[in-house]
């Protein structure tokens, strides 16, 4: 297979006429073909706003079910302003990334102090908003007030490198500039189109996220049915499973932690992660991080009375970032009087109503006979 970059294909933008070919056979192909999501039933900037920042970093079939118990829980700014810090986290329990949340509702916050409540519709404004970057704002302006704005996320880089055989790294300035100018180009296009159909910005920039999702997928993307192929230069030269070039992948690095589910009649000892840690203000049994391959745990359980030479109650694994974790949980004893170092005792259903990280939610279903 022909590299790129050493295949002739023209490094410039295309012109105005294919990007209009292109947003038309896109539009027409994402009336037909759009997945019946519940975000896309509104307009509402606020439940946009919620869904963009749920499906960072997480699948469209985990977000829905977050997505609907959240918007009954908190359906409006007010509510979100307002909420408390229990209830927000435990709303986004399992989602991760949890400065996600933390952003948001200081964002609600900033709306009611400076926008007197009201969504804010400038994309200056929206983007200075707390944890809103330039993808979340161009895809709020767009998808909820049907602005011009351009929006480049995984799937859309995806599609825009195949489209137009781009070569270089995304993550490159140069590169980045060029697909965030493609995509104002493709957006900008839609909203200049004669035609008068409705939400033209909004429906464009989602059929390019659509697109990227079921069509020109990370692996085996399913050219022969795509409604744009006619155009793409990585079908035609043959460079769509070399592309995007994404670099070398990070190596995943192994940690082992032991957890101790200490049980004394209804109580359990657990205790809340602190605020500016990887998920802070979570909660979870005690733990304590060990060598991985550390054959003496007596040392590192100290001073958690556990029969050592037993196998572990539960192996949880799990991943953050580059980091492939093995939980390993024992059950455990203390004596009361060091107790309150390793955390709080809380009844059974204190600890349900809690947020826990997900790799403790799990060990706790185990503890509660709950599968999940
Ligand atoms: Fe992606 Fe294939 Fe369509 Fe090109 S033809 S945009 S590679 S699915």
């Amino acid at each position: 297979m022909q590299p790129a970059k050493k295949s002739g294909i023209s490094r410039r933008n295309p012109d105005i006429k294919t990007i209009s070919q292109i947003v038309d056979a896109l539009l027409d192909w994402f009336s037909t073909n759009a997945r019946d999501l519940p975000w896309r039933r509104t307009r509402d900037p606020y439940a946009i706003w919620v869904s963009e920042i749920m499906l960072q970093q997480t699948q469209v079939k985990t977000v829905i079910p977050y997505w609907q118990r959240w918007m009954r829980a908190l359906p409006d700014i007010v509510s979100l302003g307002n909420a408390s810090s229990e209830i927000i986290h435990k709303l986004w329990e399992g989602l991760g990334y949890y400065t996600r949340v933390r952003n948001m509702q200081k964002a609600a916050q900033m709306i009611l102090q400076t926008h007197t409540g009201k969504f804010p519709e400038k994309f200056d404004e929206v983007l200075a908003l707390s944890g809103i970057g330039p993808y979340t704002a161009g895809a709020i302006c767009s998808i909820a007030f049907n602005h011009p704005t351009a929006i480049l996320d995984g799937n859309v880089i995806r599609v825009l490198c195949r489209l137009f055989c781009i070569s270089e790294n995304p993550r490159d300035k140069e590169a980045n500039a060029r697909l965030w100018a493609l995509a104002l180009m493709f957006v900008e296009s839609a909203a200049d189109e004669a035609r008068h159909i409705a939400n033209r910005c909004s429906h464009l920039n989602q059929s390019l996220m659509e697109l990227g999702a079921l069509v020109c997928t990370p692996r085996q993307p399913q050219c022969t049915i795509c409604p744009v192929k006619k155009h793409c230069l990585a079908f035609r030269f043959n460079q769509v499973d070399c592309l995007p070039n994404l670099g070398k992948r990070t190596i995943a690095t192994e940690r082992r932690f032991l957890a101790f589910v200490v049980q004394d009649k209804n109580k359990f000892l657990i205790r809340q992660r602190p605020e500016g840690i990887v998920n802070g203000k979570l909660w979870e049994f005690p733990n304590h991080e060990i060598a991985v391959k550390e054959k003496n745990i007596s040392k590192a359980a100290e001073p958690f009375e556990i029969n050592v030479r037993s196998t572990p109650f539960c192996q949880i694994k799990h991943s953050i970032t580059r980091y492939r974790i093995t939980l390993e949980v024992f059950h455990a004893q203390i004596a009361p009087k060091v107790a309150f170092q390793f955390g709080q005792w809380r009844t059974v259903d204190e600890v349900k109503s809690l947020a826990f990280t997900s790799a403790h939610r799990k060990v706790l279903n185990a503890l509660l006979g709950k599968a999940k």
